[in-house]
């Protein structure tokens, strides 16, 4: 009998339990129960969110893997008591989710719609909204999410060029990779979406040299994660205008504290990391397949690389 231990904030037990019942049903790994306790020494996995309270994995002796729930491991990666696989969620959910976040606040931007939803009533003053095949986005962070977001723009007809860490192709994308990828990548890019993990190499990617290298009028658009972003440079920028406006899923302190000044700046947009959500349905799908695969001694999928952080 596998024990798999859901280790998250008590309201997600009653999202996961059936679907993720049904998904190890479904995955045929044998006899198994999903609990939110058991005896330490029964556990076999768990099913992890950082804030469901549970830090030291060493009380496991026989564990066989960490399956997080979430997609940003920030939090996680650096837990030395973790000595087994950790797999980070990647959900055809949470993709879609970005997606949809990404394409909308996008398009608000590029479409200006703030001068219509905000508009002075009376004043009609038609205007020729622009097309996206005039507008360069660069999307930081080719990943699961990133990729998603950058293939759905291209579709759209926006200028898409990416960034990552290792080489990338993709159709319809331009790919840059390394220092001076970046430096490339900001140059063009009238609007910039921040989809890297939290790691050390990426914390403050956006600072004031690299924001100075933006196109006058900038966007930036953070659904990633809030230490990407070197606040006080991005408050400056806003201010001498080289950054026309920031919507902002993520933030080095959350909730954002009431007196930060991103909540009252005129061209900050905040939103409550609501960009995008792992689905239950979807993310049980994947947990029972890296079950399955654990236990049928197949490589696991989406394991996090320690040394890289993410
Ligand atoms: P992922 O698949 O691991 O992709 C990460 C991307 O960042 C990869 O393309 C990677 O390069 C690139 N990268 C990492 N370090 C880099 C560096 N030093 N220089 C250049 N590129 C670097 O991650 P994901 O699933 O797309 O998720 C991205 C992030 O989104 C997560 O880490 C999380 O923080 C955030 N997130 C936010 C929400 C929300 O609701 N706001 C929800 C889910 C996730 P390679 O391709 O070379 O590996």
């Amino acid at each position: 009998m596998l024990t798999i231990l859901f280790s998250a904030r008590p309201d997600r037990w009653n999202q996961y339990e059936d679907p993720l019942n049904g998904a190890l049903d479904h995955a045929r790994i044998g006899p198994f129960r999903v609990v939110t306790e058991a005896p330490r020494a029964e556990v076999d996995y768990i099913v992890y969110a950082p804030n469901g309270g549970l830090t030291d994995f060493s009380v496991f002796p026989n564990l066989k893997a960490v399956l997080s729930l979430w997609a940003g491991v920030e939090t996680i990666v650096g837990n030395t008591t973790i000595t087994v696989p950790l797999a980070r969620m990647v959900d055809s959910g949470l993709r879609a989710g970005m997606r949809e976040w990404v394409v909308g606040h996008v398009l608000r931007h590029h479409l200006g719609m703030d001068a219509d939803i905000m508009g002075t009533p009376g004043v009609w003053a038609p205007r020729v909204p622009p097309l996206a095949r005039d507008r360069s986005i660069a999307i930081l962070g080719l990943g699961e999410l990133g990729t998603a977001c950058a293939e759905a723009l291209s579709a759209l007809g926006f200028r898409v060029s990416g960034w990552s860490r290792s080489p990338r192709t993709l159709p319809g994308v331009t790919c840059h990779s390394g220092a001076d990828g970046l430096a490339t990548c900001l140059q063009q890019a009238q609007i910039v979406v921040l989809l890297l993990p939290d790691t050390q190499a990426t914390q403050n990617i956006l600072n004031s040299e690299t924001l100075a290298r933006l196109p006058k009028g900038a966007v930036v658009i953070n659904p990633g994660r809030g230490p990407l972003i070197d606040d006080d440079a991005l408050l400056a920028a806003l201010d001498r205008g080289q950054v026309a406006h920031a919507t902002l899923d993520v933030f080095r302190v959350e909730p954002l504290p009431a007196d930060h000044p991103f909540w009252t700046h005129p061209g900050v947009t905040v939103t409550p990391h609501i960009a995008s959500e792992t689905r239950p349905d979807t993310a049980s799908l994947v947990i029972a397949e890296n079950i399955r695969r654990c236990e049928a001694g197949q490589p696991m999928l989406h394991l996090v690389d320690r040394d890289a952080g993410y």
